[in-house]
């Protein structure tokens, strides 16, 4: 059984009596600064010179500086650049700043588990992973509640990296929802393989799939959308709360008898074997060398997809249903349609 963990398990001085430097003030970089700020923790921002994101700090009332700069006043060091920048900002401007005895916090694994960011061994290495986007950690926090994180300690130089891993989770409101322990070994393989198989790659094409299966067989987009899109998400809460049980408990027996015998002719046991050899070039780092590799070289392969990705008809058919739906609004004022600030 894993370990798990509370606000009352950890304590909130210890962060509190530290000077935190957030590195990045992106999706996880801003809630996690904001949160600790609100927790009575002495935050200062580090951002490059002319980065776009210097004003949104500011405007929230957080001092930025320079990377280098808030590397060394800091005695912890927090790394929210995205995981592709973070070995050169790490080689360039964390590690000729950092003072002895400072602490890095990871939200994710990537660089520590592939081996591209190497600490030296007086500094500890912990890292606090929220199992959810960025400004949900914000928002949670916020309503008074958290979003559950993942603690680990890869390196405890001082004896006490795992107090002080427990203290920024409960700062940051994570011990509010829960607290569990693992390393960055299982954290990185299990998230990567995570978005990669089934949250983000394999349910965005199980669900380009369905749209493609339904128009290409003479019904309409709008409604193709409602059933293979929309919907998605009423499914997804159900399981949320009671597991797939409670979303079978929940859809009628035309669907769940539908769900029993034709999941299993969708998602046959060759997709099990795909997802096998996800996880094998995940563990292997083939995935790691492919994405680093294809960033070097200034992300040609990335910038591809991601167009390919944008022009499939349903994104269309999506965007224009979406403008007469008087119910969703959106949340993030720096997302716009069809472009991700
Ligand atoms: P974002 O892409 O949202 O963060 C971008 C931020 O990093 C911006 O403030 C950007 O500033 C800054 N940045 C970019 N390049 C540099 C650079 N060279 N030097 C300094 N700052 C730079 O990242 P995420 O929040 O998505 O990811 C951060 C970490 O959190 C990653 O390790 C990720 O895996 C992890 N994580 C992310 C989750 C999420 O919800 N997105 C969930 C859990 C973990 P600028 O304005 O200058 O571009
Ligand atoms: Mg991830
Ligand atoms: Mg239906």
């Amino acid at each position: 059984m894993a370990e798990l963990f509370y606000d009352d398990d950890a304590d909130l001085s210890i962060i509190q009596s530290k000077k935190v430097a957030v590195i990045g003030y992106g999706s996880q970089g801003h809630a996690h600064a904001l949160n600790l700020r609100d927790s009575g923790v002495d935050v200062r921002v580090g951002l490059r010179d002319g980065s776009p994101s210097a004003a949104k700090a500011t405007d929230q009332g957080l001092p930025v500086k320079p990377v280098a700069d808030a590397v060394a006043e800091a005695d912890v060091v927090v790394v929210l650049a995205p995981d592709q920048v973070q070995r050169h900002l790490y080689r360039d401007e964390i590690a000729p700043n950092l003072r002895d005895g400072a602490a890095l916090v990871f939200g994710h694994g990537f660089n520590i588990r592939f081996g591209y960011i190497q600490p030296a061994a007086g500094i500890d290495v912990v890292m606090i992973a929220p199992k959810g986007p960025g400004h949900l950690v914000r928002r949670e926090y916020e309503a008074g509640r958290g979003v559950p994180v993942i603690v680990a300690v890869e390196q405890d130089a001082s004896g006490g990296a795992w107090d002080l891993a427990l203290s920024y989770a409960k700062a940051i409101g994570g011990l509010r929802a829960a607290g569990i322990k693992t390393t960055f070994t299982e954290e990185t393989e299990t998230d990567l393989f995570g978005e990669q198989a089934v949250l983000c790659g394999g349910t965005s094409q199980l669900v380009q799939y369905g749209f493609e299966v339904l128009t290409e067989a003479g019904y309409q987009p709008e409604v193709a959308y409602f059933e293979v899109l929309h919907e998605l998400k009423l499914i997804v809460d159900l399981m949320i709360e009671g597991g797939i049980a409670k979303q079978r408990w929940s859809v009628s027996d035309t669907a769940e008898y539908g769900d029993y015998v034709s999941g299993p002719r969708v998602i046959d046991p060759h997709v099990k074997q795909n997802m096998k050899d996800v996880l094998s070039d995940i563990q292997s780092g083939a995935f790691a060398a492919r994405f680093i590799a294809d960033q070097d070289a200034g992300a040609p392969e990335f910038t591809a997809l991601r167009a390919k990705g944008e022009a499939h008809p349903i994104e269309a058919t999506g965007r224009e249903l979406r403008k007469m739906f008087a119910w969703i609004k959106p949340t993030d004022a720096d997302y716009t349609e069809g472009h991700a600030a």
